[in-house]
């Protein structure tokens, strides 16, 4: 019998998160070949893809093989096919009988990706998330408020499915208004908090107005995902820490992929869950590799998805990799997250502009909020990047103050960035606020200069 589990370790399965490189791709290798035969035998859609591309599961003897014969998939491939035969198409690799939950995307450009899991597919997804909780602190005597309305999204609903995993007890604040939230949070006193970031921060701010600090309540854990949070934003997980008396962690996932990188204890980046998933980072450009350290786009073949097979799958995620990390954990490393999007990295004057570098600036000027979005156009052959932000509450009716705000936040961009984008104040609440997603990009350029589909 194995031993149990012990409290004072940091890692959830030790064996797993510090395997050696070479054992790792052992296993990586066993695994792709499992998943490519599978696909071959059971999904139309890559049988007929393979064939095009004139490759056999037998033809991929190593890694490098999957990464230069194995064709690349694209989510636009998915939403075809599911719109050509409702609701998974020739995507389906499973009898529809094992399908035990669907899923969709918060489809933000107005088609959603839709995702089957079977039963097992649910088991491991979960599972994932168990890592990122584990290495925060997170134990089975801790009791989870879930701050989520349990749509179709497939985030918060397999961060429940790694809640039951790790054996934990569950409040669900399910269809509640802000304030509702704040007092089930006070009544039930949940010690472990999850929501998106920007909603975290949105129930701290409504629960000052009603007079409760919230860095006292019970909630000694902040978990997010969703969108950028305290990995990619510095800034952000100052925020939420003192907002809330509480360690902020995060985790990247996506929903038809899995909850597949968990943030690593030291704080500043995520790793890539090695058991459900290969990685590796691609030039956009050129669909070559790119090595540690340079920023490609992540590619990713997952195991824990066999109902609709990903394999090859841009996630239009830009990475740096690093090679190692202090933490002990040999799971490949993305430094800082998520540092932007291959449909949103602009070049403004030669310049490459990565979302997260602009996010991060912002959140550290005085007097800029949290509510900001960075919208993009085109002028001159040139893309253009726009700040429109609302200034802090406590200076809003100040116009001296918003414009200093507005001169600081340009000049600190000018100097970290070298370049000039226009920052322009807006009225307190006048940007939407979201619940899930806050959508901060807005792509004004024409159709052709977008790069690829919103997630
Ligand atoms: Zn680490």
């Amino acid at each position: 019998m194995p031993a149990p589990r012990r409290w004072d370790t940091p890692f959830w399965n030790r064996a797993t998160e510090t395997m050696a490189r070479a054992e790792l791709d052992r296993l990586h290798m066993a695994r792709v070949q499992a998943l490519l035969h599978h696909a071959w035998e059971s999904s139309a859609f890559y049988r007929k893809k393979f064939e095009a591309a004139g490759v056999h599961p037998r033809d991929v003897r190593s890694l490098d093989d999957l990464k230069t014969k194995v064709p690349i998939t694209d989510k636009s491939e998915f939403i075809g096919l599911q719109q050509e035969r409702p609701p998974y198409g020739d995507t389906l690799a499973l009898p529809m009988a094992l399908i035990s939950h669907h899923a969709e995307t918060s489809g933000t450009t107005g088609v959603p990706l839709s995702i089957p899991y079977s039963m097992a597919d649910t088991v491991r997804y979960g599972e994932s998330w168990c890592y990122g909780f584990w290495g925060l602190g997170i134990r089975p005597s801790d009791t989870f408020y879930f701050a989520f309305g349990w749509g179709n999204f497939a985030g918060f609903w397999s961060a429940y499915w790694g809640a039951r995993r790790l054996g934990c007890r569950v409040v669900s604040g399910g269809g509640l208004d802000t304030k509702g939230h704040v007092q089930a949070i006070l009544r039930t006193k949940p010690t472990v908090l999850i929501s998106t970031p920007t909603f975290a921060l949105r129930i701290a701010a409504v629960a000052a107005e009603m007079g409760v600090d919230l860095s006292q309540s019970s909630v000694k854990f902040t978990y997010h995902a969703g969108e950028p949070g305290p990995t990619a934003l510095p800034g952000m997980r100052e925020q939420i820490e003192r907002a809330w008396g509480a360690r902020a962690g995060e985790l990247l996932g996506i929903a038809e992929v899995d909850a597949m990188a968990p943030g690593c204890p030291n704080g500043d980046g995520v790793h890539m869950n090695e058991m459900n998933l290969h990685s590796w980072s691609m030039d956009p450009q050129t669909g070559r590799e790119v090595g540690a350290g340079e920023i490609g786009e992540n590619v990713v073949t997952g195991y824990a998805n066999t109902a609709q097979p990903l394999i090859n799958y841009r996630t239009h995620d830009l990475v740096r990799r690093v090679a190692s990390c202090s933490c002990g954990r040999t799971w490949a490393k993305l430094d800082g997250a998520v540092l932007g999007r291959t449909d949103f990295m602009v070049t403004v004057r030669g310049t490459n502009v990565y979302q997260s570098a602009v996010e991060n600036i912002l959140a550290e000027v005085p007097g800029v909020s949290m509510h900001y979005e960075l919208v993009l156009t085109r002028a001159d052959d040139n893309d253009v990047m726009t700040i429109r932000f609302e200034p802090e509450p406590a200076i809003g009716a100040d116009a001296a103050a918003v414009q200093r705000a507005a001169g600081e936040a340009q000049a600190r961009i000018h100097q970290a960035l070298h370049v000039r984008l226009e920052c322009q104040p807006v009225p307190c609440n006048s940007l939407p606020r979201f619940e899930l997603k806050t959508k901060r990009m807005i792509d004004q350029r024409p159709k052709e200069f977008r790069r690829a589909l919103d997630r």
